[in-house]
C-alpha cells in the first residue's frame, strides 16, 4: 500500500481539498505513476461543477506526466523509472480502438468517468480507509501518485522536462490533433482557430506545422493576442469589438476561411465559425459544455460545401500522436512551455483562480519530488 497527497472532491461546486489518500496494491495490468506535474483542463473545472458526472467523492486530474515507480506483473512496455506522459483511457479492443481511433472508444465513458475499474473495485482510499473515486480519464492526477495502465501511459524520451509534458496528454493533443488528423489543412490554406486557451494554441501551432497560409486567432481577452501570433497566427480578432465576427474574417481573408477550430462550445461561437468559412470549408467543434448542447444551424449555410464536425482527444491514439508532439517540440515548432504557469501543488486554489479569471494558458501544478 502506498500513500499519497490528493486534490479530493468531495460535493460538486466546491474547490477539491488537499488530503492524504492511500493507494492500495496494483492489479496486474496497472502501473503507479509519481507526478511530476499536471495540468488543469477545462474538464476539471466542469467536472467539479457537476457537468460531467463522475460519482463523488474523487480526485480528478487528467493531464499527468512523472515517472514509473512502480508495475503490475502483466505489464510488458514500461519499467520502473520511465518517464511517461498520461493520456485517456481505452479498451484497445473495440472496433474503433481497433482501427486506432481510441477516442470514440465504445467504452470510453466507464473508462474516463467512471470513476472505478472495470470490476467495480476503486483504485482510491481516503485516509479513513473509505473509498474515493479514481480512474479519472484513467489517472486521476492531482495527486503526488496515481494509477495507470500501459493502455494509457505513453512512455517519453529521457531528456523531456516531465513537468510541461502533461497537457500534451489532453488539452494540447486536442487542438493539435484537430488540425493535423482531423482538418488536414493543406499548405497555403487559411484556418481560424475561436477560442485561445490551450486547446486553441495548440492549433495555432499546429496550424502553422501543416503550413498554413492565414490563420486567424479569435478570443475577446486581448491578452491572448500577442502569444497566439508568436506562436504562428498571422492575425487576430477581438470578437467582441465586431458585431458579425464571421463577416470581419470573410473580409480579412478575402473571402473566408478554409478550416475553423472552435474551443470554446458555445453556439454563439460555433455559428460565428460557421459564418466564417469559404465554400467549401470545414469546421471543428472540440469545446466541451456540461449536458445538452443543442445547435441551430443553417442547412443552406452547409449545403455548400461545408462540414461542422464534432472531435474528441484529437481524434488521436495517444500512443502515436503523442510522439510525434514531443518530437515538434524537442525540434521547436511545438513550444509547449510558452503556455506553461507552474504552480506548487500547495496553490491549487491559487491556480484555480488564475484558469478561471483567463490569467494563465495552461495552470501546471507540481509536486514536491521528495513527497
Ligand atoms: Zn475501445
Ligand atoms: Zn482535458
Amino acid at each position: 500500500m502506498h500513500t499519497a497527497t490528493a486534490a479530493v472532491l468531495r460535493d460538486y461546486g466546491t474547490t477539491p481539498r488537499a488530503e492524504p489518500i492511500e493507494l492500495p496494491p496494483l492489479r496486474p495490468d496497472e502501473v503507479l505513476v509519481r507526478i511530476g506535474g499536471v495540468g488543469i483542463c477545462h474538464t476539471d473545472l466542469t467536472a467539479a461543477a457537476g457537468g460531467v458526472p463522475i460519482p463523488l467523492p474523487a480526485v480528478l486530474g487528467h493531464e499527468g506526466a512523472g515517472t514509473v515507480v512502480e508495475i503490475g506483473p502483466d505489464v510488458t512496455d514500461l519499467d520502473v523509472g520511465d518517464p511517461v506522459v498520461l493520456g485517456f483511457d481505452s479498451c484497445r479492443t473495440c472496433r474503433n480502438c481497433a482501427r486506432g481511433r481510441p477516442a470514440y472508444c465504445t467504452r470510453f465513458a466507464p473508462l474516463n468517468y467512471g470513476g472505478r475499474r472495470a470490476d467495480g473495485s476503486t483504485t482510491l482510499r481516503d485516509a479513513s480507509g473509505a473509498p474515493l473515486h479514481g480512474n479519472w480519464f484513467g489517472q486521476s492526477s492531482f495527486a503526488s501518485l496515481a494509477i495507470a495502465t500501459e493502455r494509457n501511459a505513453v512512455r517519453l524520451p529521457d531528456d523531456v522536462p516531465l513537468v510541461p509534458a502533461g497537457p500534451l496528454g489532453c488539452g494540447l493533443q486536442t487542438g493539435a490533433g484537430a488540425v493535423l488528423r482531423v482538418l488536414r489543412p493543406e499548405p497555403g490554406s487559411s484556418i481560424a482557430v475561436f477560442g485561445l486557451g490551450a486547446v486553441g494554441m495548440a492549433a495555432v501551432m499546429a496550424a502553422r506545422i501543416a503550413g498554413c497560409g492565414t490563420v486567424v486567432g479569435v478570443d475577446p481577452n486581448p491578452r491572448r493576442h500577442a502569444l497566439a501570433r508568436e506562436l504562428g497566427a498571422t492575425e487576430t480578432l477581438n470578437p467582441d469589438e465586431h458585431t458579425d465576427p464571421g463577416r470581419r474574417i470573410r473580409e480579412i481573408t478575402g473571402g473566408g476561411v478554409d478550416h475553423a477550430v472552435e474551443a470554446v462550445g458555445t453556439e454563439a461561437v460555433i455559428r460565428q465559425a460557421l459564418a466564417s468559412l469559404t465554400i467549401p470549408g470545414t469546421c471543428a467543434t472540440l469545446g466541451l459544455r456540461a449536458g445538452r448542447n443543442p445547435v441551430t444551424v443553417d442547412q443552406t449555410h452547409l449545403l455548400n460545401g461545408r462540414t461542422l464536425t464534432g472531435v474528441i482527444e484529437g481524434d488521436a491514439d495517444p500512443h502515436v500522436f503523442l510522439p510525434e508532439l514531443v518530437r515538434l517540440w524537442q525540434q521547436g515548432s511545438f513550444p509547449v512551455e510558452k503556455l506553461i504557469r507552474t504552480f506548487p501543488f500547495e496553490r491549487f486554489d491559487e491556480a484555480l483562480a488564475a484558469v478561471r479569471a483567463g490569467d494563465v494558458v495552461k495552470a501546471v501544478l507540481t509536486f514536491d519530488p521528495q513527497e
